[in-house]
This record gives structure tokens, sequence and C-alpha cells, in this order.
């Protein structure tokens, strides 16, 4: 459904900016800040990473705006399940982290990570798979590793029986020959596509060449529940709903997408919420034994008031805004199959 884009007034007199603690570093952060969107709708979420430009940004925006503007998809699901995150961290730190989860049936595994080695992937798959017998393992290697290194390394991991392996290398070519390399190898392992799948084309680009098996899908950097729902059709591969560490009101939102997929056969990357020491929400979106409840959390005002920023990072995020809407603006002028919904 289309709507109409609203003011850059309107969205700065209902935006607040808050800067939220994490338990563990995550993308060489311990904080995560957000610009929060009040609507007509409820709340939207717009959370670029700090590093991102206006263009990438964009999308982030269109997702934060569907959000605060949009009612979420009518379904009948009412709880989804959800995947733990155990990040780059040392065996010892394994059970410590993982025990903040409830049950988990489904655990992706962070490797690959920048000054660590092959063997510290190892012991850490080996140490979740001897806590964790009976769950579901996946890696993420956040296209860390070259074509060269993702070989040895993906049929060595693969001996712990993993479900997939999630973006191993950068290039969507080099995805492609990671699987026929693997398949030469015998090894079977499945692999998914991450970062490889950020604009519309990205998906179709990985389905055409067999890049991959399943596609991971996020409601912000892909503008939205509808985009989302859209490239998921385009692509015509399984997919898996992942989080980019939202505060509760970004995981809402990833939610009503998961919910609103044709089918749900993985568990979804969005239990991102234990990685906050605190959130905007007095009940945030946590999962229980591996389920995460359907819809928009409760927004604690008291909350965003004690974690707002100072003025000179609220101005820098009135300018990300600016320039990110600007964007929007254009692409929605010059493009006649853009929606923002
Ligand atoms: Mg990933």
């Amino acid at each position: 459904m289309e709507f109409e884009l609203p003011s850059l007034e309107e969205l700065r007199e209902n935006a607040f900016v808050v800067r939220l603690p994490l338990r563990v570093m995550f993308r060489g952060v311990v904080q995560r800040e957000a610009l929060l969107l009040q609507g007509p709708a409820g709340w939207g979420e717009f959370s670029p990473f700090l590093e991102y430009g206006p263009a990438e940004s964009s999308r982030w925006l269109a997702a934060g705006i569907e959000s605060a503007y949009q009612p979420y998809p009518q379904t009948t699901v009412t709880q989804i399940p959800v995947n733990a995150t155990l990040p780059a961290v040392t065996p010892e730190q394994v059970a410590r982290v993982l025990g903040q989860y409830d049950e988990p049936h489904t655990i992706k595994i962070k490797v690959a990570e920048a000054g660590q080695i092959l063997q510290d992937d190892i012991a850490r798959v080996a140490e979740t798979r001897r806590l964790y017998p009976d769950a579901k393992l996946r890696v993420d290697a956040n296209a860390g590793w070259t074509l060269d290194q993702a070989v040895p390394a993906l049929s060595r991991l693969s001996e712990y029986d993993l479900e997939y392996a999630e973006q191993p290398v950068p290039e969507i070519a080099d995805l492609a020959r990671l699987r026929e390399r693997l398949a030469a190898r015998g090894v079977q392992l499945k692999i998914a596509a991450d970062e490889s799948v950020r604009k519309h084309t990205d998906p179709v680009e990985v389905a055409r060449v067999g890049a991959a098996d399943l596609i991971v899908i996020k409601a912000q950097p892909l503008g939205g529940i509808a985009a989302a729902l859209d490239v998921v059709q385009q692509a015509g591969l399984d997919a898996v709903v992942s989080s980019a560490l939202d505060t509760s009101i970004g995981l809402g939102q990833a939610t009503a997408l998961a919910a609103s997929l044709p089918e749900l056969k993985y568990a979804c990357g969005l239990s991102t919420g234990t990685l906050y020491k605190d959130d905007i929400s007095e009940e945030p979106l946590i999962a229980q034994a591996g389920y995460l409840k359907v819809g928009r959390p409760s927004v604690s005002r008291a909350k965003i008031r004690h974690y707002s920023v100072e003025p000179d990072a609220y101005d820098w995020w009135m300018r990300r805004l600016a320039a990110s809407y600007a964007h929007l603006q254009e692409q929605s002028q010059t493009d006649s199959s853009f929606t923002c919904s």
C-alpha cells in the first residue's frame, strides 16, 4: 500500500534519540544509538549503523516511517521461534553468554571475527555443541573470510552439524563458487546470504547465480515489512528474518514481518534484545523458551528520557534524519515503482 510521506518537520517534532547500553561488544560498540519516531500507528525505529551514508540509511528511514504510520499486517501468528546469538567470545565465556537465554533451541554463532583465527571459531563452536547437543547451530561469518579461507573453515566447522552458514564471503559470485567447492569436497552445508541482500535487485541475483540456499532478511535495511516481503517473493528462496541489533521497537516490526512470511521454516534472528543491558520498554522483546511474542512492545517515556543523548549527538541525528529524508523524497519522486509502505 502506498502512502504519503510525512513532512520532515512532522518527523522532527516526534523524534527522540537514545543511546542504550549493550552487554557485550557487537560490531565494535558497547552501546547502540537509535532515533525513535512516534506516529499515528505507533512507534518506528531509525537506527542505521553510525557509518552508513544517506542512501543506505534512507531505507532504514522508510522502515521507521512505515512502522510509525502504518498498522502491521494482520496475522493469526502470535509467537515466532527465535535463535540465541553468541558473539565471537572465548570458549570460557560461552556458557555465561548463552545462559542468558531461556532454553535455546537454535543458536547462531559468530565466526571469522577480525583478529581471531580458525582455531578460535572451532573452539567456540565445539564448546557450544558440547553444552547444547540437541540445539540447531548456525554460524555467521559476516563476510569475514576470503573464498580460500571459507572452504577449509566451513569444511571443519560443518563437522559440528550446522543448520547453515551465513555470508561466509562478501561477494555473490564467491558465494556461488564456495557452494560448488564445498559440494566437490562432499561437505553438506547450506549457505545463507545476508549482507548480499540489501537491495531489491540482490536477492534475484543471489537466486539466479545459485549463491545461496536461503536469504536473511531484515526489516530496517530493506525498507520495511512490505519491501522485505517483496524481496522474498522476488528471490523465491527460503528466508530467515533477522534483526539489525534493533531496540524493542525495531524488533516488534521484525516480528510482524516474520509473522507475515508465507512460510516460517527457520528460527528468526530476533533474540538480540538479550544483548541490551536495558531498552526503551518496561517489557522488552525478550524470548521466553525460544519464542518471541509478535507485535509492538509498550514504550516507556521515562526510559526514553533517561537514555536521551546529549545535544551534540541529537543534532547529529537530526542532520542524519534530514539527509536520509531528502534521499527518500528524491527516490519517491523519480522512481515510480517506489513505495514506502
Ligand atoms: Mg548475518
